[in-house]
């Protein structure tokens, strides 16, 4: 399962019909047909169990009714684009849903040989994310303020806590200026690879120039952790590969979420933190 689903609790649909026009050919989007959506949600229920009150669950009638006016509203050619439409729309849509998996079968489809179905299903759903800032050039503080501005206007992103910002030495031996550090949390509906091009489009409008490595920069964003994923590509690694040597992305990080486990180091932020520094002490 790619989504981080903590909650295992489901809200099921099953085969809501919805009369639509999606379709490749002209003539599919001139005459529609039907459509079936099958929709897990993974809602917390337990609450709104316990209590027998509504308003602490998803409304079902109101994510069908949701649903089917969202694939009357629109026309796409796939039903790749419809799944994939809709899980956003619902996502937005219905805050207690964390993730869910989606179904779009068209039956119908102009295959021109007998079959019972054809149909699409995506998983999708909110991931949580650290990122660090960093900038040692220019207005410092701006580049940090716009850049949590732009984080905070992005649709598919909710910025959560932000750290203390902490004023720093430089890391990496070149000379230059002070930094300003600190990380974040934030949850989104971007994969890992979506969020590092936002982050580098940001990096950019604060006119971040590579020149040297560890060298002065504008702005600095940086992934640190993505849920518990581990990737290892030649544009991504995550989590950050060498957050456990670097106080300034430890401190902030012990301050949003102190008992947070490295996924590969199997150690809290406040043990990475204490053993960093007992490692600097020693080295004194
Ligand atoms: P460091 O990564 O050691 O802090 P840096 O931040 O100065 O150094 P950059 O020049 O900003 O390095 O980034 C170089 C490349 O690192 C980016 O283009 C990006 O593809 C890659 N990268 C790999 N993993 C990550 C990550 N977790 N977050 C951000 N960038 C990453
Ligand atoms: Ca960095
Ligand atoms: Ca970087």
């Amino acid at each position: 399962m790619t989504v981080e689903m903590k909650n295992k609790d489901i809200i099921k649909i099953q085969n809501l019909e919805v009369f639509a026009h999606h379709g490749v050919y002209p003539e599919e989007r001139e005459n529609g047909q039907n459509f079936y959506v099958n929709a897990q949600l993974y809602t917390g229920t337990r609450e709104a169990g316990l209590r027998d009150d509504l308003n602490l669950s998803t409304n079902y009638g109101e994510v069908c009714h949701f649903m089917d006016c969202f694939l009357k509203q629109h026309t796409w050619q796939l039903i790749e684009s419809v799944a994939e439409q809709l899980a956003e729309a619902v996502l937005l849509q219905f805050e207690r849903v964390e993730a869910l998996q989606l179904e779009i079968r068209k039956p119908s489809a102009p295959i021109g040989l007998p079959f019972e179905s054809v149909s699409v299903c995506v998983e999708r759903g909110w991931h949580t994310a650290f990122v660090a800032f960093g900038s040692n050039l220019g207005e410092k503080e701006k580049y940090i303020q716009d850049a949590l501005k732009e984080l905070r206007s992005h649709h598919l992103i909710r910025v959560g806590a932000v750290s203390d910002i902490l004023c720093t030495k430089p890391y990496g031996g070149v000379k230059q200026d002070d930094f300003l550090n600190g990380v974040l949390e934030l949850r989104t509906l971007l994969t890992p690879w979506e969020l590092l091009e936002f982050l580098h489009e940001l990096e950019q409008k604060a006119g971040r120039t590579r020149e040297l490595r560890w060298g002065p920069r504008t702005l600095d964003l940086d992934i640190i952790f993505y849920d518990d994923e581990v990737i290892d590509s030649k544009e991504l690694t995550i989590p950050h590969i060498d957050m456990d040597n670097r106080t300034f992305v430890l401190e902030p990080m012990c301050q949003l979420a102190p008992w947070y486990r490295h996924p590969v180091l199997n150690r809290t932020m406040v043990q990475l933190l204490d053993e960093l520094k007992s490692v600097s002490r020693k080295l004194l």
